[in-house]
């Protein structure tokens, strides 16, 4: 056979969820050619890169019309297989495309064609500090069942309440995995890869220690990754796509926060890394642990049903306790600028011996609605169903939601009255209310808006680290993960946000939400209160929180769940469709309603129109499929797509299928 007459197969980083065929190049032995290479080929006006799946003797395109590739890029596979195959995995898993799923695997310079070749070697540690702490019992019991089961595929779900030393066991069980010669990945949230959590693992370790984050240069991406493929780092830490880093000798992979939702990608590729983690891990036959003291109901379920090993960690390590909690009924005791009386008075008498407050408010900005008291005109983004957010800092309306921003207008678009008033309360209005209650307190303010410049968020956790009494006040981004152990009290502004959703995790989220922000209090000897105002103090489900824990609070979810069929007793995916006329998108759903099978087994909800129902000038439209069976959900979306597939493309519509989403 001449190298003519075989048939290079590739998976291109297309949309189209087929693959494609080619001739070899003129000058190639098609014999040294295997799967998993990169091949540059010709593609419409364009060059793209792609990986041969396979070499093939026919192809279903007539000879004289398939095309030439252009070069051949590697002469071993780029990829291990491991990595492969959980390409492989997802691609059919999500409905994705095989090429776009291998372009998300590899770093943006392979992407283009780049050789994969070292430039330099990564830096070790010097010296190490802070030897390893005498565990406890439940932590020695919960090291010992992780390192045992070495080239076994286990999954555990390290259950552990807030300050109980669940980074201690990960770090003592990677030094074990480590000595006997494995690596070791380990995912946080975007959220949670701060410089501190990575010191945290350089100083333990005298190996090299890869980081992967999203202000990496694309240089130093592709050499953490193939440090990682060498075997070189051994430690890998990285946000959700670090999931695809290939591995000489992969024996562990941690996912902190199992619960976060960072974890699934919402745009384009909806792939959930904590799931494609336990994929890897029983491809691999190793242990996989999933760490949380807030976990997912999904995971607890699966602890109930035998599939996950449960490890506990209920108390505090070292001396600390965990915090009291405190309601305030915000009915009774009205909230000036957003703090009551009751706050306000606990606030100084902690501040009075020298600790640090911390306030949570997960709404950036001065003011979230700009209100006309004349005509009740309300700012709103003119390119999505979202009002505009008041800012001071600089002075400006801002949609958050899209990019748009606008001048403050000095008088009401509608009835020209100079009679605009900002309404409701951000961080930003919060601050200044402080500023008046307490003017010899230093406030640190920590939301996205002041952290966005390099450096500035390390400044901030510099500030709160150095001095003692302090208010620190923020957004979700301060409640996180961190280790203040001046903080003995901390407040929660506004409860109310999660209580009354459409959405059906909103709830739990919510109740995960507070515990992270609670668990910040108390965490060093001095013991901890947390204060939490609202409207609804009698709701269930705060009572239930507050009262007896998130365990019971996550009980009483999981039976609502099933009592309504709702995941994880159900299963589910979202076709979302956006157009700018609004019958398009929902015309296209309409056309995939159509398509659905026949099933008693599944049912389908809508088009109807998502909760932000405009973005950026685009309708959004979903098309929900429920089933109670995984496999069938899967030969449903089969199904649909294979007949979607063969119809012509509108361009008028965008869409996407979201399998398992996080939200709805
Ligand atoms: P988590 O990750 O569960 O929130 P950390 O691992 O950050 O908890 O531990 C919280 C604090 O407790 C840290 O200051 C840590 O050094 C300390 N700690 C952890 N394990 C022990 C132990 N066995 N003895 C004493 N202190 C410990
Ligand atoms: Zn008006
Ligand atoms: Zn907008």
């Amino acid at each position: 056979m001449s190298g003519h007459e075989v048939i290079l197969r590739l998976a291109l980083p297309t949309p189209l969820r087929r693959q494609f065929d080619y001739l070899p190049p003129q000058d190639v032995d098609y014999k040294s050619l295997t799967p998993g290479i990169r091949v540059r080929v010709p593609f419409q006006s364009r060059t793209l890169t792609g990986i041969l799946t396979s070499i093939e003797k026919n192809s279903d395109v007539p000879y004289e019309k398939l095309k030439s590739a252009l070069e051949i890029l590697d002469e071993n596979p780029i990829l291990p297989d491991d990595v492969y195959k959980l390409c492989q995995w997802a691609a059919e898993y999500y409905h994705y495309s095989l090429g776009e799923v291998f372009a998300c695997a590899l770093p943006v310079l392979l992407r283009r064609g780049k050789p994969a070749a070292t430039k330099k070697t990564l830096k070790e540690t010097a010296e190490c500090l802070g030897a390893p702490l005498q565990l406890n019992a439940a932590q020695q019991k919960a090291v010992q069942a992780i390192t045992e089961s070495r080239q076994a595929f286990r999954i555990f779900l390290l259950d552990g309440v807030t300050g109980s030393g669940k980074t201690e066991v990960y770090l003592q069980s990677i030094a074990e995995i480590i000595a006997q010669g494995g690596q070791v990945l380990v995912l946080v949230p975007e959220i949670s890869l701060t410089p501190q959590t990575i010191e945290r693992f350089r100083r333990r370790f005298p190996v090299p220690v890869a980081a992967l984050h999203s202000s990496l240069s694309e240089q130093d991406r592709l050499q953490a990754w193939i440090a990682a493929r060498s075997g070189e780092a051994k430690i890998v830490i990285g946000t959700r796509s670090a999931i695809f880093t290939p591995f000489a000798n992969l024996g562990l992979i941690i996912v902190d926060e199992e619960h976060d939702t960072s974890f699934k990608q919402q745009d384009r590729f909806r792939y959930h890394a904590r799931d494609l983690a336990i994929m890897r891990a029983s491809f691999n036959l190793i242990p996989i642990v999933l760490g949380s003291a807030t976990p997912s109901l999904e995971s607890l379920l699966n602890v109930k049903k035998q599939r996950y090993e449960y490890l506990s960690l209920p108390q505090r390590a070292g001396e600390a306790m965990l915090p009291q909690y405190q309601i305030i009924d915000l009915r009774q005791t009205p909230a000036e600028d957003g703090l009551s009386n009751a706050l306000i008075q606990t606030m100084r008498e902690h501040l009075e011996q020298g600790n640090q407050v911390m306030l949570f408010l997960n709404r950036r900005g001065f003011a979230p609605v700009l209100y006309c008291t004349q005509c009740a005109w309300i700012a709103e983004c003119k390119r999505c169903d979202a009002r505009m957010v008041y800012h001071r800092s600089p002075a400006r309306l801002q949609c958050h939601h899209c990019d748009a921003h606008s001048k403050i207008p000095e008088r009401c678009a509608h009835c020209h009255e100079a009679a605009l008033q900002p309404v409701g309360l951000g961080t930003q209005r919060l601050e200044e209310s402080l500023a008046k209650h307490f003017p010899d307190v230093p406030v640190i303010r920590v939301d996205r808006d002041n952290t966005r410049r390099k450096g500035a968020m390390q400044n901030l956790l510099d500030q709160i680290h150095s001095q003692n009494k302090a208010i620190l006040l923020g957004t979700q981004m301060l409640a996180k993960g961190h280790h203040f152990p001046h903080v003995t009290l901390v407040g929660i502004v506004d409860a109310d946000n999660g209580l009354f959703s459409a959405d059906f995790r909103a709830a739990e989220q919510m109740g995960q939400l507070l515990m992270q922000v609670a668990g910040r209090a108390g965490r060093a000897e001095k013991p901890g209160t947390v204060m939490i105002q609202t409207r609804y103090p009698d709701h269930p489900l705060l009572r239930t929180l507050v009262n007896e824990g998130y365990h019971v609070f996550a009980q009483t979810l999981l039976t609502e769940r099933e009592q309504a069929v709702l995941p994880p007793f159900s299963y589910f995916a979202i076709f979302r469709a956006e157009a700018y006329a609004e019958e398009n998108a929902n015309q296209f759903l309409n056309v995939i309603r159509q398509m659905c099978p026949e099933s008693t087994e599944a049912s389908l909800l809508g088009p109807v129109p998502a909760l932000l129902a405009r973005r950026k000038g685009l309708h959004c439209q979903h098309l929900l499929v429920k089933t109670n069976k995984r496999s069938v959900l899967q030969n449903i979306l089969k199904s649909i797509l294979s007949k979607l597939d063969s119809l012509s493309v509108n361009h008028s519509v965008k869409w996407v299928l979201d399998v398992d989403p996080v939200e709805v």
